[in-house]
């Protein structure tokens, strides 16, 4: 060793184990490393990208254990500390090691190392692209728009060629001067003055009915946010991009001069990452973005809007399972600035959080055009000659709407031909070998003469050809139970001979560019019929739709879990409100079996408060959520026993349980078999936030170091139980 003294660093790595990790650094290193610079480290066989958190000038482990950076990413931006800190919060609130967080974070093409003889660095290429997007987002702006947008870079040949065979994009001029905003209306200026009048953080909720002009307050907010300081960033969460190519259109027309970044996970892994960088080096200044948008450094953070802030996709399913919209309001108050929450059916937490004056409420109490809302009408479908699942009224609507040249939409949320297959012989089912649930029918894309059919299981996804003969006594006879949007689309087009009809669901959202697609030619008038999931009932502004039937709402009212009618009612709400955006008389028609539910009496009166008022009583009188918090931990394992002794013994590790926590009894999962393994969990709960999380800071490191062949995570507030 020569005289330079040791220089160490200690580095965030997205692994499971442990916190931060030891490193050497070269001497020509040093003068690049600091808090926040980039690193490729080599971890086991493999190298690793990891975020330097600290350096310093010695190692606590021994010195044979430290092995030596490999490379320092130089030209990579140099995150915050404030961004780390912010994450240092997710991870803690979560239970999960911060590497964990903050790698994931990072654009995919980023957090891979650079093969060893890359010539020249990845950063500086992503710097060179333009923001234009991919055809299939830049549905009113499109990509000239776009590079209009983005300070001086030239229009990329490759986006100019794409607009160019894009027949949509060609058809609508994309607006090249920015389009004037629509004066406020009185309600709208009140909710804007409010949020206007606001100093630091602080939580609005703003509640209006679809159409009452809450996007309208958005923007003109953030507009005045960014008109105010020239290096304001601003950040608009919208749960899915790719279903709102309007609200990007608009954003483009809107602030056509203003270099804008779209985060979300479907984007092109390049495209992804040069948007990412763009936002993280401040040089785009209106960032939208799904979930992940939460967790991006953004140094001139002014203003956060969460649209449709009740929608279940804001909240992360798998690896760390944060909620964008919690995390959201927790960054403004970190941030101290203010956040808008958006939605005409707002989450139960937000809207007990209003009530109880923590976010202040704003109200849009009417639709900015065409007043009336539409007529809602319960048909009960027993003792009904139902064809292809309609009753007689439902088919009468659907008629009257398409007689009239409007539009009608027909909802169901289940996709597929039909949920199981059966054989009537012997009383085979679909069901799946590696789950416990069913695999449904579905048929091949390609249609034609010979379609083909398959069985899917829409858990695990195993997918197998349908068996020539049942399975198990032989019987080629085997028939479809039940419905799906697929089945649904056949029997309309048997009824509607000739309207004509486009579906929308998952399946043939899958093929890029197609959800778009059908989207834009409901919105052309080129589709009178339409019918899927509710994929259709996102914000979409569908002119001339006066009819909506929902055909299956049942299985919302009684189930098991208690956040049912909570979706059901926001999911009814959602359809409702395509509906009569044009004026005119309009309806919705709800098939139900179980017409005087309270449920459809507030819906019928597009009475938000009285439905959650009553939702929230109830949730006290039981104890759940709003009023208690929970956390989950479940288990995995080859067999439910090996599970549920692991939980069991991860109960008595919690001994003696503090007062105000309660932990109750392992039980299965209420689908126990998933992709061959066998699922349990265990409930915690306490009405103290912060008791529950001081109890599992000293629960979990025991949890894990228990021994058991199993799988195990931590979820906190759990949306599904
Ligand atoms: P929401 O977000 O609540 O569904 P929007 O803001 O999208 O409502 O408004 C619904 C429609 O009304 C949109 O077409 C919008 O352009 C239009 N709009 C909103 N506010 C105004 C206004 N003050 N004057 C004229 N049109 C408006
Ligand atoms: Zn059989
Ligand atoms: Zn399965």
């Amino acid at each position: 060793m020569s005289g330079t003294p040791d220089f160490f660093i200690q580095v965030l790595l997205d692994v499971p184990i442990g916190e931060r990790f030891d490193y050497r650094a070269e001497p020509d290193q040093v003068p690049l490393l600091a808090p926040g610079a980039w690193v490729v480290v080599p971890w086991a066989q493999t190298r690793r990208v990891g975020l330097v958190i600290a350096v310093s000038g010695a190692s606590e482990l021994a010195p044979e254990r430290v092995r030596t950076v490999l490379q320092v990413l130089a030209d990579a931006p140099r995150l915050a500390p404030d961004w780390f800190d912010f994450l240092a919060f997710v991870a803690g609130y979560y239970h999960r090691p911060l590497g964990e967080v903050a790698l994931p974070a990072l654009p995919k093409l980023l957090r891979s190392p650079p093969a060893p003889r890359a010539r020249g660095s990845v950063f500086a290429r992503l710097r060179r692209r333009d923001l234009a997007l991919p055809v299939d987002l830049a549905s009113g702006g499109g990509p000239m728009a776009a590079a209009a947008a983005t300070s001086g870079a030239a229009t990329s040949e490759a986006a100019t060629s794409e607009a160019a065979t894009s027949g949509a994009a060609t058809a609508e001029a994309p607006p090249l001067a920015p389009a004037a905003p629509p004066a406020l209306n009185g309600a709208q200026q009140a909710a804007l003055a409010e949020i206007l009048a606001g100093q630091g953080f602080q939580t609005f909720l703003l509640h209006g009915v679809t159409g009452s002009g809450k996007t309208e307050v958005y923007l003109h907010w953030l507009a005045d946010v960014l008109a105010r300081d020239e290096r304001a960033q601003v950040l608009l969460m919208v749960p899915e991009i790719g279903l709102t190519p309007q609200l990007v259109g608009l954003l483009r027309a809107r602030f056509a001069t203003l270099p804008i970044a779209i985060l979300h996970s479907e984007l092109p892994d390049a495209e992804r990452a040069a948007h990412w960088l763009a936002a993280v080096e401040g040089r785009a200044r209106l960032i939208v973005g799904t979930r992940l948008a939460v967790l991006t450094p953004l140094p001139h953070l002014a203003a956060i809007v969460v649209d449709e802030e009740h929608d279940p996709s804001y909240k992360q399913q798998e690896g760390v399972r944060y909620s964008a919209r919690d995390m959201a309001v927790a960054l403004a108050a970190r941030r101290a600035i203010a956040v808008v929450l958006g939605s005409a059916t707002p989450s139960l937490e937000s809207w007990l959080a209003a009530r109880r004056g923590r976010y202040r409420l704003l109200t849009l109490p009417d639709r900015v055009h065409a007043g009336a809302l539409p007529v809602l009408r319960r048909v009960d479908p027993r003792r009904k000659v139902l064809a292809h699942g309609l009753t007689p009224e439902t088919r009468q609507a659907i008629e009257r709407s398409l007689g009239l040249g409007e539009q009608a939409l027909v909802f169901m949320n289940r996709r597929g031909f039909a949920p199981v297959l059966n054989c009537d012989a012997c009383g085979w089912l679909s069901a799946c070998e590696n789950c416990a649930a069913f695999r449904v029918l579905h048929r091949q894309a390609s249609a034609g003469p010979a379609q083909r059919y398959s069985l899917l299981c829409h858990h695990c996804g195993a997918q197998e050809p349908v068996p020539r003969a049942c399975p198990g006594c032989g019987n080629i006879d085997l028939t479809p139970l039940g419905r799906g949007t697929q089945r649904l689309e056949d029997g309309l087009r048997e009824l509607f001979p000739a309207a004509r009809i486009a579906r929308l669901d998952r399946d043939v959202a899958r093929h890029r560019g197609a959800a778009r697609e059908v989207l834009q030619a409901a919105h052309r008038g080129e589709v009178d019929l339409l019918v899927g999931t509710q994929m259709l009932a996102k914000g979409h502004d569908f002119r001339r739709l006066s009819c909506v039937v929902v055909v299956d709402a049942d299985s919302g009212l009684y189930s098991a879990d208690f956040r049912a009618p909570e979706r059901l009612f926001a999911v009814l709400m959602q359809v409702a409100g395509r509906a009569g955006r044009a004026g005119g008389h309009s309806e919705v028609v709800v098939q139900t079996r179980f017409a005087h539910h309270p449920l459809f009496d507030a819906l019928a009166r597009y009475d938000f408060a009285a439905f959650a008022n009553a939702q929230l009583a109830e949730r006290q009188a039981a104890a759940l959520p709003p009023f208690v918090f929970q956390a989950l931990l479940r288990v995995e394992a080859v067999k439910l026993e090996t599970a549920l002794d692991f939980l069991a013994r991860a109960r008595q590790a919690g001994e003696p349980v503090p007062e105000r926590v309660t932990l109750f009894d392992p039980v299965p999962m209420p689908m126990v078999r998933l992709a061959g393994r066998e699922r349990a969990q265990l409930l915690l709960e306490s009405a103290s936030r912060k008791a529950l999380h001081a109890f599992l800071d000293a629960w979990l490191p025991g949890v894990a170091g228990l021994k058991g062949a199993v799988r195990w995570q931590i979820e906190v507030d759990p949306i599904e139980i």
